[in-house]
């Protein structure tokens, strides 16, 4: 497929790049169709937040990196859609992060699949990749989408679920680790069950992490976890809800009229 030109004037220049990249990858085989769809759903709820890191999403990615810092056997799960759009951001916070594991977690799996999104994180610099021969299962959940690592996954505490289905969210919470989910959806099911919801983007969500465990990782533990227990799971959905509500508000508010006659005196 012959990508198209767009011009760099566009003033959506970086949206369409990525879909134009996103469509590229799902010939190749690493995006599925319905990771499309799911893209485009972010994306209508990144315009309605406006497109960048709210002051509520920046302070529960500071939470989410002190989480990780505190963490016994942190996982992150990566999607296809996660390995297209961000396996610099996943190579950059496992070099920040060396504890942490990346796992292939797929809802459509396919060996080929599992290896391809493998493949795409190793290429950007993840040092060891998990999940491509899943070894158990997560209690709860049907076919397919219920395999993990039994050294990853299984055994995490703590896991952050980019992008996650509702469905898979709230197995990983019944199997009592702490879910730190990114969607930008804050009606998602996935955003509704995590412990700690980040409703931002997910290329400014992991940078922000990173951001926040470099600065973080010579704090001692106590002051870490002042800022783990700084955010509560309903304060982020509501905050996130609010501020889409604040600025259609804003935006639909009519504007004065030109040339309205005025008032006498
Ligand atoms: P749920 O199953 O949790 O109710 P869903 O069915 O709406 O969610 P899924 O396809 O299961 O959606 O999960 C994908 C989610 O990821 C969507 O809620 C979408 O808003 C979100 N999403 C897609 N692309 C991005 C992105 N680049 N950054 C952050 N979130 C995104
Ligand atoms: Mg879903």
């Amino acid at each position: 497929m012959t990508a198209p030109t767009i011009p760099r004037s566009h003033p959506r220049y970086r949206s369409l790049m990525v879909r134009s990249d996103l469509a590229e990858k799902m010939a190749e085989g690493l995006v599925v169709p319905e990771g499309l769809m799911a893209h485009g759903r972010g994306e209508a709820f990144d315009y309605l937040l406006g497109e960048k890191t709210t002051p509520e999403a920046a302070k529960a990615e500071r939470a989410a990196a002190a989480h990780l810092l505190l963490a016994r056997h942190p996982v992150l799960s990566v999607n296809g859609n996660v390995a297209a759009l961000a396996a610099a951001e996943v190579a950059s916070l496992s070099k920040s992060l060396p504890r942490l594991t990346v796992e292939v977690n797929l809802f459509h799996r396919t060996p080929d699949r599992a290896r391809r999104v493998a493949d795409a994180l190793r290429q950007a610099g993840v040092p060891t990749v998990l999940g491509e021969h899943p070894t158990a299962r997560l209690r709860g959940l049907a076919s397919d989408r219920a395999w993990v690592d039994a050294h990853g996954i299984l055994r995490a505490d703590v896991v952050v679920v980019p992008l996650e289905d509702g469905d898979r969210a709230e197995a990983l919470v019944r199997a009592g680790k702490f879910v730190i989910s990114v969607d930008l959806n804050p009606l998602s099911r996935t955003s509704q069950k995590a412990q700690l919801p980040i409703v931002d983007e997910l290329t400014r969500a992991l940078r922000h992490i990173d951001l926040g465990i470099l600065r973080m990782r010579r704090w001692e533990p106590s002051r870490i976890s002042t800022v783990a227990q700084s955010v509560e799971a309903p304060e982020v959905l509501s905050s996130a809800l609010r501020r889409i509500r604040v600025r259609l508000d804003r935006l639909a508010a009519p504007e004065p009229r030109r040339g309205s006659p005025r008032r006498a005196g």
